[in-house]
C-alpha cells in the first residue's frame, strides 16, 4: 500500500463554480461565497504564498479556480516563489479555450487535476448537473493533451466514484486511453454530511465492498487499463478513500494520503474533510489498523460494520 504524504499549501481562489455537483461538499454557494471571499484578495493569496516558502507543491483550488480571473497572476507568483509544483484543481470546463490552457503552462503549472466523472454525457453531467461539462471537460482533456508534446507538466484525473458510475469504472478507464494522462485517482465519494449527499445518501454512496469487487474483477479481466500508456510498467491507478480490508488484490492500489498544510482557509490537519471516521473492535487484529483512517460514521450509521473483516495476514 502506498502511504506517501505529498505536503501541499491548498490555496482557495474560488468563489463560485459553472458545475453543481450533486456530492460537492460545498453545496452551499452562499456559505462558500461567505467563506471564500474573506481569503481572496491578492494581498492574502501572496502572504500566504510567502509564508509557506518551505512547502514544495501549491494547489490552487476551491470553488472553479479558472473562473476567478487573477488564476494566472497567482500562479506566475507562486512561480516566481520557488514553489516546484503548481497544481490547479479545476473541472476542466475552461481548458476547452487551448489558448488559456496555453497561458496557465506559461504561467507555471506543472499539473492539471481535472474532474471527470463519467465516461459518458448521461452519467458525467447527471452527477455535475452542468450542461454541456463532458463535452467542454474532454476537449479541454485533448487540448491538455496535445499541449504536453510541446510543454512538460502532468494531467491527474480525478473520478469521483458514486453509485451512479462504479459499474462503468471500466469504460472511463478505456476512455482515459484517449488521453495522456500521468495519473487517475478515483476516490470514492465521501458521505457528507450536507447538500446532495445527506439528501440522497443511498443514491450516491456505493458499498464499499461493491466497488471493491467492480474493480477486482477490471483488474483480473483487463490489468492493462490500470497501467499507464506511456510507461506499461507504471501503475497509473490509485485508490482513495476505500478501506483496505476491502480487497486483497484492491490494497496495491490504495491511496495516496495528501497532507493539506495550513493555506487561506484549510488547517494543517490529518484530515482536512473533518468528517469524524470510526473503528469497531475487531479493527486491532488488522494488519492495516495503523495506516487506515477508519470507517466515516455516517457510513457505519447508514450500511453498519457487516462487510468489514479485518486483515489478518497479506
Ligand atoms: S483497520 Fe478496520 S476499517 Fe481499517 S482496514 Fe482494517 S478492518 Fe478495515
Amino acid at each position: 500500500m502506498k502511504t506517501e504524504k505529498i505536503e501541499t499549501l491548498h490555496v482557495s481562489v474560488g468563489f463560485t463554480c459553472n458545475n453543481s455537483c450533486f456530492f460537492c461538499m460545498e453545496s452551499n454557494k452562499k456559505l462558500r461565497y461567505d467563506t471564500v471571499k474573506k481569503f481572496i484578495s491578492s494581498d492574502h493569496m501572496y502572504r500566504e504564498m510567502d509564508k509557506h516558502r518551505n512547502v514544495k507543491k501549491i494547489g490552487f483550488g476551491r470553488g472553479e479556480p479558472t473562473l476567478n480571473p487573477d488564476l494566472p497572476k497567482y500562479i506566475a507568483y507562486a512561480k516566481k516563489k520557488g514553489f516546484l509544483e503548481i497544481a490547479v484543481i479545476s473541472n476542466g470546463r475552461q481548458y476547452k479555450d487551448k489558448e488559456f490552457c496555453r497561458k496557465l503552462i506559461e504561467s507555471g503549472v506543472t499539473e492539471f487535476i481535472v474532474s471527470l466523472h463519467g465516461h459518458t454525457k448521461e452519467i458525467h453531467e447527471v452527477l455535475t448537473r452542468g450542461k454541456d461539462s463532458f463535452l467542454e471537460t474532454t476537449q479541454g482533456l485533448k487540448n491538455l493533451s496535445e499541449l504536453r508534446h510541446q510543454f512538460k507538466f502532468r494531467i491527474v484525473i480525478s473520478h469521483v466514484v458514486t453509485k451512479v458510475n462504479y459499474r462503468f469504472i471500466g469504460n472511463f478507464l478505456k476512455l482515459m486511453r484517449n488521453f495522456t494522462i500521468s495519473e487517475i485517482l478515483l476516490g470514492v465519494v465521501r458521505p457528507y454530511n450536507c447538500g446532495g449527499m445527506k439528501k440522497f445518501f443511498f443514491a450516491l454512496m456505493p458499498k464499499y465492498s461493491e466497488v471493491a469487487k467492480e474493480i477486482d474483477q477490471l483488474f483480473e479481466k483487463n490489468a492493462k487499463l490500470f497501467f499507464s500508456k506511456e510507461d506499461a510498467n507504471k501503475k497509473y491507478v490509485i485508490i482513495n478513500d476505500i478501506p483496505a480490508c476491502s480487497s486483497k488484490k484492491l490494497v496495491e492500489l490504495i491511496g495516496i494520503r495528501r497532507e493539506w498544510v495550513s493555506g487561506n482557509d484549510i488547517k494543517g490537519e490529518e484530515y482536512a474533510d473533518g468528517l469524524p471516521r470510526l473503528k469497531s473492535i475487531k479493527c486491532q487484529k488488522c494488519l492495516y489498523e495503523k495506516m487506515c483512517g477508519g470507517i466515516f460514521e455516517s457510513y457505519i450509521n447508514h450500511y453498519g460494520w457487516d462487510e468489514f473483516t479485518p486483515v489478518v495476514k497479506k
